[in-house]
C-alpha cells in the first residue's frame, strides 16, 4: 500500500492545485493521501473527495508551533475540518501570521520601504501572508532584484524585516486537532536540529501532552535516521506516519509517491482509523 501523508498544495506554499496533486497522486497509485497545507484547510475546500475512487484521502493539516523556543510543526491527521476546533486554530494561526506580517511591515516601513503592508498583502492575494510575500512585494516596488536579495538586505536573520513568529504552543496545538477529532502527529522529526537526547525528551514530552505519533520517514531520509526515529516512537509509546513533504514536481527529495516504507516495528497511524 502506498502511503503519502505530508502534502503541500497552491493553498499553502506548494505550487499544484489541489486537483492537480489529487490526479498526479492517482497517476503515481498512491493509495491513501493527506493533503497538509500549512494552518490552513482551504485545499479540502475546492476538491470533492468523496466516493470510493483512489486515492483515499483523510484530511489533514500542518500546524506550526513551538517548542523550548524551538519552532516545530505538528500534523494533524484524519481531522474533521468543519469541526469548531479545528476552524478555531486555524483562525487562531492565521492571525499570528498577520500580526508578525505588521509587525515586519512597521519595521520595513522604519528602515525606507512604503506601503509595505498593503503591497505585501495584496500579493498574498487573501492567504496568510508570510516572508516570501514580502519578497515578492519588494521586487515588485523596484527595491530589490530578486527574492533572494530580499531575504540578503531586508528580510533575513539579523535584517530589518527579521521577526520572529509566535505560535501556539505545543500544548495547544494538539488540544485542537484532538478536539477535531484528529491525530496529533510531531512532523519530521529530524529537521530540527535536535541531538538525539533532546530528540527523545520531546518525543516523551510530546506523548504526555497527548501526541499521538511522529513522523518517522519525511521524503528521502538517511536510512539509520529512520531507525532511530522508529525507535524512538516506540520507546515513547507513538504510532508512526510517512509522508514525501512534497511541494512541487522536481524535487526528486520529496517526490509524490516515492516509496515509504514504515520499519516493520512501527505501528502506522492509518491503522486506528
Ligand atoms: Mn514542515
Ligand atoms: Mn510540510
Amino acid at each position: 500500500m502506498l502511503v503519502d501523508l505530508h502534502t503541500h498544495t497552491n493553498a499553502s506554499d506548494g505550487t499544484l492545485s489541489p486537483d492537480e496533486l489529487l490526479s498526479r497522486s492517482r497517476e503515481a497509485r498512491i493509495d491513501l493521501l493527506s493533503i497538509t497545507d500549512h494552518d490552513t484547510v482551504e485545499a479540502y475546500n475546492r476538491i470533492d473527495v468523496a466516493g470510493g475512487s483512489l486515492p483515499h484521502v483523510v484530511a489533514g493539516v500542518e500546524f506550526s508551533s513551538e517548542w523550548r523556543g524551538i519552532g516545530v510543526q505538528v500534523l494533524g491527521l484524519n481531522i474533521d475540518t468543519s469541526s469548531d476546533a479545528i476552524r478555531c486554530a486555524t483562525v487562531a494561526q492565521r492571525s499570528a501570521r498577520i500580526s508578525r506580517a505588521e509587525r515586519i511591515a512597521e519595521r520595513l516601513e522604519r528602515a525606507g520601504v512604503k506601503n509595505a503592508l498593503a503591497g505585501t498583502l495584496a500579493v498574498a492575494d487573501g492567504g496568510a501572508p508570510g516572508r516570501r510575500h514580502f519578497a515578492c512585494y519588494l521586487v515588485e516596488a523596484g527595491i530589490v532584484k530578486d527574492p533572494g536579495q530580499a531575504f540578503k538586505k531586508l528580510l533575513g536573520a539579523g535584517k530589518a524585516g527579521d521577526v520572529k513568529h509566535q505560535w501556539a504552543s505545543l500544548e495547544q496545538i494538539i488540544e485542537w486537532i484532538r478536539g477535531g477529532g484528529g491525530t496529533a502527529v510531531l512532523a519530521h522529526p529530524g529537521k530540527y536540529g535536535l541531538t538525539r537526547s533532546k530528540r527523545l525528551r520531546l518525543f516523551d514530552e510530546f506523548q504526555r501532552l497527548g501526541g499521538q505519533g511522529i513522523e518517522v520517514i519525511s521524503g528521502r531520509q538517511d536510512p539509520a535516521l529512520t531507525q532511530a526515529l522508529a525507535a524512538g516512537a516506540a520507546a515513547a509509546g507513538l504510532l508512526a506516519a510517512c509522508g514525501s513533504d512534497f511541494h512541487q514536481p522536481g524535487q526528486p527529495w520529496a517526490r509524490l509517491g516515492m516509496p515509504l516504507r514504515l520499519p516493520a516495528e512501527c505501528r502506522p497511524v492509518w491503522d486506528a482509523w
